[in-house]
């Protein structure tokens, strides 16, 4: 199963001048309208559009880093969360080797969603991707928060994952917390090589 994930197929495909160590598929899930693409959009291009036209099907940025002298290559998927496309759910995780759960800490529906996503993603994903949540939006005020970071902690401890608060509009904690689950997925991954 291993040979057959879209990241291997990548690999190949890079040229001699860019080498990759790992390369890893990571898809972001969650309600429409948490800030999904807004996420992508500041961790691949360090930029906060407000007017960031809504997610029409499929879509993927790249970016690289380096972790522990290694360097790696994430393709992040983005989708609509219409239910119109649910029928591509399965190909889109397939073979992801993680998988980002985004709710919006103003939004308590779009925390209580969250089980439901993880059916998804359990029912759909590699067993082995590794998963991670996010609260985006930490940005809002006091008065607007919903989801409080006792509770998303609890629901993340649950089920063995990290949790992180995040803004990308004010560009809190993003840069850490996709580096924190790219480690993860490099923890996952067989030396390159082998
Ligand atoms: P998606 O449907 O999950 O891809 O969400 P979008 O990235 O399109 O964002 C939905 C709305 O939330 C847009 O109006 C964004 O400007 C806004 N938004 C996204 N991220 C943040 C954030 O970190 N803080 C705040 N306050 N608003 C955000
Ligand atoms: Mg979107």
């Amino acid at each position: 199963a291993r040979l057959a994930r879209g990241g291997d197929a990548l690999q190949r495909t890079v040229g001699a001048r860019e080498r990759y160590d790992h390369t890893f598929k990571v898809v972001v899930a969650g309600d429409s309208g948490v800030g999904k693409s807004s996420l992508i959009l500041r961790y691949a291009d360090n930029t906060f559009n407000p007017s960031y036209t809504a997610t029409i099907g499929v879509d993927f940025k790249i970016r690289t880093l380096d972790l522990d002298g290694r360097r790696v290559k994430l393709q992040i998927w983005d989708t609509a969360g219409q239910d119109r496309f649910r029928s591509i759910v399965s190909n889109y995780y397939r073979g992801a080797h993680g998988v980002i759960l985004v709710y919006d800490v103003s939004s308590a529906e779009s925390f209580e969603h969250v089980p439901e996503w993880l059916d998804e993603v359990r029912g759909h994903a590699p067993t082995d991707a590794v998963i991670a949540l996010f609260g985006n939006k930490c940005d809002v005020p006091a008065d607007r928060r919903q989801v409080s970071l006792e509770m998303a902690q609890e629901l993340a401890q649950q089920h063995r994952m990290d949790h992180f608060e995040t803004s990308a509009k004010a560009a809190l904690n993003v840069e850490l917390a996709f580096q924190q689950t790219a480690r993860r997925m490099k923890a996952n991954a067989r030396p390159p090589g082998s």
